[in-house]
């Protein structure tokens, strides 16, 4: 499908990584934008991430695909960014905890290095003398993965720049718009509209509301899978830690933050979380002060952290994994940008999805993720 005419004026729903954007690639290529975002900008998933810029581990050789661009593009946005070199790093990555389901670490390396993923073998006395911050006797297994091309993001920072220059460009970014939405009328979207009822008449939009759109998605009477669990970041106060690199470990990953703070998250502290049946949730003390000593243990000279805050919501997951990208079919002009990965995919996924809503057309590398997958599945059960 190609669109006879490109919009002029696009909503967006979501001043995450995906909304921002989004709206970015857009406004560079002369639309008009109207953002709306429930609080201040950067306020979900994407000031809470780990935010690890990787593509490791077993996945479709199309998600592959684009999580390679999707690191490409990051390293594009540094190169001809200085003032990302702060909050955009390429320092490698180090796992001694296979993600692969059944796989041992060195089985995933096999499996990583024959798809040419730029994955090393490093015992305890190479990790000692290459990568600085680690505690080598905290690694049991005695080897880890070294990933020389891995990196990490800071989205919050990305996403402030990108505002600074949507606003430069005239766009219009409402925060603390409350819960927003999106109008159609005669299967056509026509506006997007704030929790106040404030109406701002668009000719396409975009639903980036993370791990909130499967919900959305379905009170239109379309299905989409959800997998979102809810997840918890601590961020540290500043340390000199001398750690560079993103760790991922069985019991707590952790990564370097601006001004020389850490991130420290772990898939464990997820199915530690207390879940109301109202979906209300709360985590112990005990959860987050077992996580901090978990990272203390991982860094060289293991010294005291201190907790600057912590993060806790939901993280956004596509049932099936994959990520969910394009238009929604069934309405004109709607779209929907939903993924995990969202570092790794944040520039190149909302660049894809910005061509697509410009002119009509679908990237070969979206051919897998559109949003229609679900109600194709559900048909081919019946
Ligand atoms: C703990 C954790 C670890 C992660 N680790 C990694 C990693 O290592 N590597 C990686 O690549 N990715 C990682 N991710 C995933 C990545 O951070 C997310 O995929 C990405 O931030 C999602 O961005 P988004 O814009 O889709 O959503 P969000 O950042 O959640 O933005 C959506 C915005 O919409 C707002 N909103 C919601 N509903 C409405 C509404 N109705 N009206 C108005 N506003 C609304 C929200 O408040 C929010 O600000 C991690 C995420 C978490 C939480």
């Amino acid at each position: 499908m190609t669109n006879t005419s490109s919009p002029r004026r696009v909503g967006i729903i979501g001043g995450g990584i995906f909304g921002v954007a989004t709206a970015w690639f857009l406004a560079r290529a002369g639309v008009e934008i109207i953002l709306l975002n429930d609080g201040p900008l950067a306020n979900g998933a994407s000031n809470r991430s780990i935010a690890w810029l990787n593509s490791a581990n077993r996945r479709s050789a199309e998600y592959h695909a684009l999580r390679m661009l999707g690191m490409d593009r990051w390293r594009s946005f540094r190169a001809h960014r200085p003032e990302s070199h702060g909050f955009l790093r390429f320092d490698g990555g180090l796992r001694w905890k296979s993600l692969i389901d059944g796989a041992t670490l060195h089985e995933t390396l096999k499996y990583e290095q024959g798809i040419g993923y730029d994955s090393q073998w490093l015992d305890c006395d190479q990790i000692a003398q290459k990568i600085s911050g680690v505690d080598p006797s905290s690694i049991k297994e005695g080897h880890a993965i070294y990933n020389p091309g891995e990196g990490w993001v800071d989205l919050p920072s990305v996403i402030s720049l990108m505002a600074r220059e949507l606003r430069a460009r005239g766009a219009t970014l409402v925060e603390n718009a409350g819960k927003s939405d999106i109008v159609t009328n005669s299967g056509k979207v026509s506006a997007v509209r704030t929790a106040a009822g404030d109406l701002f008449e668009v000719d396409a939009a975009l639903l980036a509301t993370g791990p909130s759109v499967p919900e959305a998605v379905r009170e239109l009477g379309m299905p989409m899978g959800d997998d979102s669990p809810v997840s918890l970041l601590i961020l540290t106060k500043p340390i000199a830690s001398g750690l560079r690199c993103v760790l991922n470990t069985p019991r707590a990953a952790i990564r370097p933050a601006v001004n020389n703070c850490l991130a420290i998250d772990s898939g464990w502290v997820e199915r530690a979380m207390i879940i109301h049946d109202d979906g209300s949730f709360e985590y112990s003390d005990e959860t987050v002060q077992t996580l901090l000593q978990e990272a203390e243990k991982l860094i060289i000279g293991n010294p005291k952290l201190q907790i600057d805050h912590v993060g806790v919501g939901r993280k956004p997951i596509p049932g099936g994994g994959e990520p969910v990208a394009g238009a929604l079919g069934g309405i004109e002009g709607y779209y929907v940008a939903f993924s995990h990965s969202g570092a790794t995919l944040g520039l190149i996924l909302p660049e894809l999805l910005a061509r697509e809503i410009l002119t009509g057309e679908i990237s070969p590398l979206f051919a897998n993720f559109r949003p229609t997958r679900y109600a194709d599945d559900v048909r081919a059960a019946q």
